[in-house]
């Protein structure tokens, strides 16, 4: 996999950027990559050589970055459905919510991966 330089995730361009992770210190010794949601931002260390490894953290930061994203849009749609229901019932309400969030998520992981052309 050739990783990109920006993705489509919905409305948001996220950018993936290889950076030395040494400057930031003690801190972040054990850290490959991560994903900053305020800035739509991956980080790869650049120090990583290993394609394998390379792919393998991009994509668990793709997962953090579409789950950030679908949490996102579940939240604003159970604040407008709890204020047209009056009340929920918890229990049942989280089970369907990790049904619902995982359908959400797996759909918009799908587009993600059409969209960026991923899976060629
Ligand atoms: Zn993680």
């Amino acid at each position: 996999m050739t990783i990109p330089k920006t993705i489509k995730i919905g409305n948001r361009t996220v950018t993936i950027a290889f950076t030395d992770f040494t400057q930031y210190g003690e801190e972040m010794a054990n850290v490959a990559a991560f994903y900053d949601p305020s800035e739509f931002a991956i980080e790869i260390d650049s120090n990583i050589t290993n394609p394998d490894l390379i792919e393998e953290c991009f994509f668990h930061e793709l997962v953090h970055a579409v789950s950030e994203y679908v949490q996102v849009q579940k939240s604003i749609e159970d604040e407008l459905n709890q204020a047209d229901n009056g009340e929920i019932d918890t229990e049942e309400s989280a089970s369907v919510l990790e049904e619902d969030i995982t359908d959400q998520f797996s759909k918009m992981l799908l587009t993600v991966l059409k969209e960026n052309e991923l899976l060629a």
